[in-house]
């Protein structure tokens, strides 16, 4: 068989998600090229996987290239693997995986978890469109440049962040965004104390201010886009309801309000007799 590149995802807490097709491919290969190599033997291990490792991380990727090039050359496949997840996904790869097409080299994606997508997965923000964007720069002042930047991005936008970071980078992304913005919280997916949320900014920061566990593990956060339809403010929806039921009832101006911005017909309903009543008085 000729000679491969595997690009194998693996695990991002949970070992069962592990596939049986990353196994094999981990088992078949002749070398398995890990970002940290002490890390990944643990997986291995758990997997009674005993094909010899190597260290390709970035710190050595551009000169290990080479090695990996010549022996994937000579006839022997290879698969890469980083700490957890997808390679490449804010992960190290990329350039092997350039090199090895550069090369004639065929590569193949065995895939499997990835933190963005699972926190997509599950935050109910619309999915149909998204941008990655990695990690924030971890300092303030370019963060919010950054985050201006995306402030007028209408698809939902994905982030890793560090948990040190947290509170620091919600707090400039309500500035940045409005503190009513929606966001998505997945911290710890598929770990013992996965946590998945979905509310606006300022309920998010409250909630991991008040809670020091929020502040821990590794998070995900799913910002919806600019237009998105939960991103209504109740101001704006008031303004806009009142202005609905000077020619309409209660009932077709919650009809109006539901279909334009996804909000539960019920809560429509309710808000827009409230404001009737109050006109009333
Ligand atoms: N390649 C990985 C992937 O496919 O998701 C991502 C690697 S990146 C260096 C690590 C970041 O991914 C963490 O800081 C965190 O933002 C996110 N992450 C990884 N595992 C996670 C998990 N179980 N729960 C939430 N976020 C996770």
């Amino acid at each position: 068989m000729t000679a491969q590149l595997f690009v194998v995802a693996t695990p991002i807490g949970h070992l069962d998600d592990m596939s049986f097709r990353a196994i094999e491919t981990l088992k078949s290969v002749d070398l398995i090229a890990a970002e940290d190599t002490r890390q990944s033997i643990q997986l291995l291990k758990h997997f009674n996987i005993q094909t010899p490792l190597t260290a390709c991380h970035d710190h050595n990727e551009s000169h290990k290239i080479e090695t990996l090039i010549e022996k994937m050359i000579a006839g022997q496949s290879i698969a890469l693997i980083s700490d957890a997840g997808t390679p490449l996904i804010s992960d190290p790869g990329f350039k092997l995986v350039r090199a090895a097409q550069a090369h004639d080299i065929k590569v193949t994606p065995v895939p499997g978890a990835c933190a963005a997508i699972a926190a997509l997965s599950a935050v109910g923000l619309p999915s149909d469109r998204f941008s990655f964007q990695g990690f924030l720069p971890s300092k303030s002042t370019q963060r919010i440049a950054e985050l201006e930047r995306l402030k007028h991005e209408t698809q939902t936008l994905i982030f890793y962040e560090a948990p040190h970071r947290i509170l620091a980078s919600l707090k400039d992304m309500a500035s940045v965004f409005g503190a009513d913005r929606y966001i998505g919280f997945a911290r710890e997916i598929t770990k013992t104390f996965e946590t998945i949320k979905k509310m606006p900014l300022h309920q998010l920061i409250e909630f991991v201010e008040q809670d020091h566990h929020q502040q821990k593990g590794e998070i995900v956060l799913v910002v919806a886009g600019k237009t998105d339809i939960t991103d209504v403010t109740d101001a704006k929806l008031d303004e806009i309801m009142q202005r609905l039921l000077q020619d309409l009832s209660v009932k077709a101006a919650a009809q109006v309000a539901t279909d334009l911005f996804g909000i539960k017909k019920k809560v429509a309903y309710q808000r827009a007799l409230e404001l009737m009543q109050q006109n009333d008085e």
